[in-house]
């Protein structure tokens, strides 16, 4: 054949495959921006307790709602988190491992060493974690808790720690989160809180498990750990924005506060896209909009994820951000503190 028609082939062959590896981002400001979403979940069926599986049977559209054993471990596992973050066009994850036992169940440090490991081994690392512990084992095992946390945090992309107060039961003025800040801070790792009430069932919603002003005390005493402040503070029972002026507040009086608006802003919810526009213009308007980390709360059902970012980006582009504040909460935040 020819050499003009191989070349001719070769580049109708790069226009129909989209060009080479998939350009992941999203369009804005005639741009691309790269999306980081640090919050998604992993977990098996099996150590999913009774309670936990109804209401992921719920989450799942008919008909694979009848399926939800495979439908979790399909797009809960690294292949099925993939795939959601594709059709986003997102290009990184944050993994959060979680210990609660009465709520939700549990999705060790191990299982999400395990997926940062098959991820790294891909060449392409597209996934970090969050390690977690166990607030049930207070008493004579929490040495072993908090040195088991150390190990997990010494796992390369393992980049933080995930808590939530009202789901692992403990105050947010516990005494016990002092030496959990020293190790956040000897490894870089931030330390992410869940905010505001939450509707599971077997949750402590008492104002001290779920109001970020219980916290000050921890965030002022350790400026060298950074914190970031889960939902913003969102009232998931009520439906109204709870504690978000608390969140700004402290955000505006440490540097090291940083704010992220997962779940508030879904489409399941009747007044999600006026939550998100409500978190951001809150945030831009006290001059700590450099300090959101995007974060959706995933994967929950197929196209979760790239429908909480296209809503997401649409507030902005109505809100009229620049490119820059674009950038800066899709993933420029997140670089800056996770991965230096
Ligand atoms: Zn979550």
């Amino acid at each position: 054949m020819p050499r003009r028609i191989i070349l001719l082939l070769l580049l109708l062959l790069l226009l129909v495959s989209g060009c080479g590896p998939q350009q992941l981002g999203v369009l804005y400001d005639e741009g691309l921006i790269e999306v980081v979403d640090i919050h998604l979940h992993t977990g098996e069926w099996e150590t999913t307790p009774e309670r936990g599986k109804e209401t992921l049977v719920e989450f799942f559209p008919f008909p694979i709602g009848l399926q939800a054993e495979q439908a979790v471990d399909g797009i809960l596992s690294r292949a099925g988190l993939l795939g959601e973050l594709d059709r986003a066009g997102i290009r990184r994850g944050v993994v959060l491992a979680v210990y609660a036992p009465k709520v939700f169940g549990i999705a060790s440090n191990e299982l999400v060493i395990e997926l940062l490991r098959e991820d790294a081994a891909s060449g392409d690392s597209r996934l970090f974690g969050m390690a977690s512990l166990r607030f049930d084992r207070w008493g004579a095992g929490w040495q072993a808790q908090l040195s088991e946390l150390d190990r997990a945090l010494d796992e390369p992309n393992m980049v933080g720690i995930k808590l939530a107060p009202p789901h692992q039961h403990f105050r947010m003025d516990d005494p016990r989160l002092n030496a959990l800040a020293e190790l956040s801070a000897s490894h870089q790792a931030p330390i992410y809180v869940h905010t505001g009430p939450s509707p599971f069932p077997g949750t402590r919603n008492e104002i001290p498990y779920i109001d970020p002003a219980y916290i000050e005390t921890l965030l002022a005493s350790h400026p060298d750990t950074r914190f970031v402040l889960g939902h913003m503070g969102y009232d998931f029972l009520a439906e109204n924005l709870g504690f978000l002026a608390t969140c700004i507040a402290l955000a505006q009086a440490y540097p090291n506060v940083y704010l992220e608006p997962s779940a508030l802003g879904a489409r399941a919810r009747e007044s999600g896209r006026d939550n998100m526009k409500a978190v951001l213009l809150a945030a831009r308007d006290g001059g700590v909009l450099d300090r959101v980390i995007y974060g959706s709360d995933g994967p929950q059902r197929p196209g979760f994820l790239d429908a909480y970012l296209e809503d997401t980006v649409a507030v902005m582009e109505e809100l009229e951000f620049s490119a820059a504040e674009a950038t800066a909460v899709l993933s420029g935040t997140f670089e800056e503190i996770y991965l230096n």
